[in-house]
């Protein structure tokens, strides 16, 4: 039995782990479940998977969720601090973060220094704090197991591997909606075109963040942190198909590759269950279906975004943080209307040309770094 704490149950990672768990009673018992806003769906979530204890982030809705669970024994918290305590808490073996941006920052840390291993969907994590989280994980010997799909593949790829040290990886890209368009045609486009992906239904952060391949930028640094990568090591190849999630090239020129249909589920339930794989009824592949895997390349002047990444990676220090905080800004706007897409990218180049470098931060320094970033982003609208 895997006692677990999701941070951020009601989203789209968050029930896709706990339809796994939910499969799978002898093997997963959750101890706690998080949600920002959705009171709701975590009384419903909590009523069903009968945790330890819930937190609801936003306080003002911590009444109507006592109120909704007043018959059971689970304990209700609220506020952001009480999410950072709660992952400490004894019971917990492991901590699925599945919380969008920088707010998955702090109770990671938290929950590293506990000794809890993390299944780690939340990328902007590694990217605004690769350096510390991967020392701290080594420190307290805890396991970061990727959920992220491209980075679960490279991790399943690498399995058996740890003599054969890594040439090369290339992170497969699906292109999104926009892929092929051309910056003219970029300039128009709407948020409700952005917000459908072709191949994979997630939130709404992502989902932007795919389109402008500011994803897949994330993901190049976080590979470099998980993997412990140089930068010129981290490729970037458009699979449209969303069936190849990744591939590593060993020095003898061989690679590695992991494929399946485009099912969020099948990593998030490898990274709980790991070392072990367990069955599921989940669609298998088939290869009749797909006679025609193809590759493209990216134009980085068009998708800018994913030239940002590989420039704020080699800059490294808190170049990586300013980067995500100006995109949690920019995709924001961009999908509340107050900005065009290309905005986006502008905007944080903007940020990342004016907000001045500093090496080895630490949590402060990420923390002022995060908030400049952000001011500056919504600063520079219109100007
Ligand atoms: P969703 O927006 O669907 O869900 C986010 C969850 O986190 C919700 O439970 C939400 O609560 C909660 N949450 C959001 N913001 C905060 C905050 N500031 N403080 C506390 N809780 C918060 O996101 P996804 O599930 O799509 O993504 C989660 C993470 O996983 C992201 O980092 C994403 O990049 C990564 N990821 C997602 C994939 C996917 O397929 N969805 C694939 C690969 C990676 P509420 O519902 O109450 O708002
Ligand atoms: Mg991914």
């Amino acid at each position: 039995m895997r006692k677990i704490a999701i941070l951020g149950s009601t989203g789209s990672i968050g029930t896709q782990a706990l339809e796994v768990i939910e499969k799978n009673p002898d093997k997963f018992e959750v101890s706690v479940l998080t949600a920002h806003h959705n009171w709701e769906l975590l009384a419903k979530q909590a009523r069903k998977f009968n945790p330890n204890a819930v937190v609801i982030v936003n306080e003002t809705h911590r009444e109507a969720l006592q109120e909704a669970l007043s018959d059971l024994p689970v304990k209700v918290f609220s506020g952001g601090k009480a999410m950072e305590q709660i992952v400490t808490m004894d019971e917990i073996q492991m901590v699925l973060t599945a919380l969008v941006g920088f707010s998955g920052l702090k109770p990671t840390i938290q929950a590293i220094k506990a000794g809890k291993h993390i299944a780690l969907a939340n990328k902007e994590t590694l990217v605004v704090a690769g350096e510390i989280i991967t020392h701290l994980a080594e420190e307290h010997k805890v396991a970061i197991l990727p959920v992220d799909s491209e980075h679960s593949a490279l991790f399943q790829c690498i399995k058996g591997e740890s003599q054969n040290p890594i040439e090369k990886i290339y992170l497969t890209a699906s292109g999104g909606p926009f892929r092929g368009f051309s910056l003219e045609q970029l300039r128009n486009v709407t948020p409700a075109q952005a917000l459908k992906h072709p191949n994979w239904e997630m939130g709404a952060k992502i989902t932007i963040d795919s389109a402008s391949m500011m994803n897949k930028g994330l993901e190049v640094i976080e590979a470099k942190w998980l993997f412990g990568l140089k930068n010129e090591q981290i490729d970037v190849i458009v699979h449209p198909q969303s069936i190849i999630h990744s591939i590593v090239q060993f020095e003898d020129g061989s690679m590695k590759a992991q494929m399946g249909l485009p099912d969020m589920r099948l990593p998030i339930q490898y990274a709980l269950a790991y070392p072990k794989r367990i069955s599921n009824d989940f669609p298998r592949f088939n290869f009749l279906q797909y006679p025609n895997l193809t590759f493209e390349s990216i134009d980085m002047h068009v998708f800018k975004n994913l030239r940002l990444a590989y420039e704020a990676m080699e800059a490294g220090g808190i170049m990586p943080c300013l980067l995500n905080a100006s995109n949690e800004i920019t995709n924001e706007l961009f999908r509340k209307g107050q900005i065009s897409f290309t905005q986006i990218a502008d905007i944080n180049e903007l940020v990342m040309n004016k907000i001045q470098n500093q090496n080895t931060p630490n949590l402060e320094m990420l923390l002022e770094a995060d908030f400049s970033a952000r001011e500056l982003a919504r600063n520079s609208v219109n100007q």
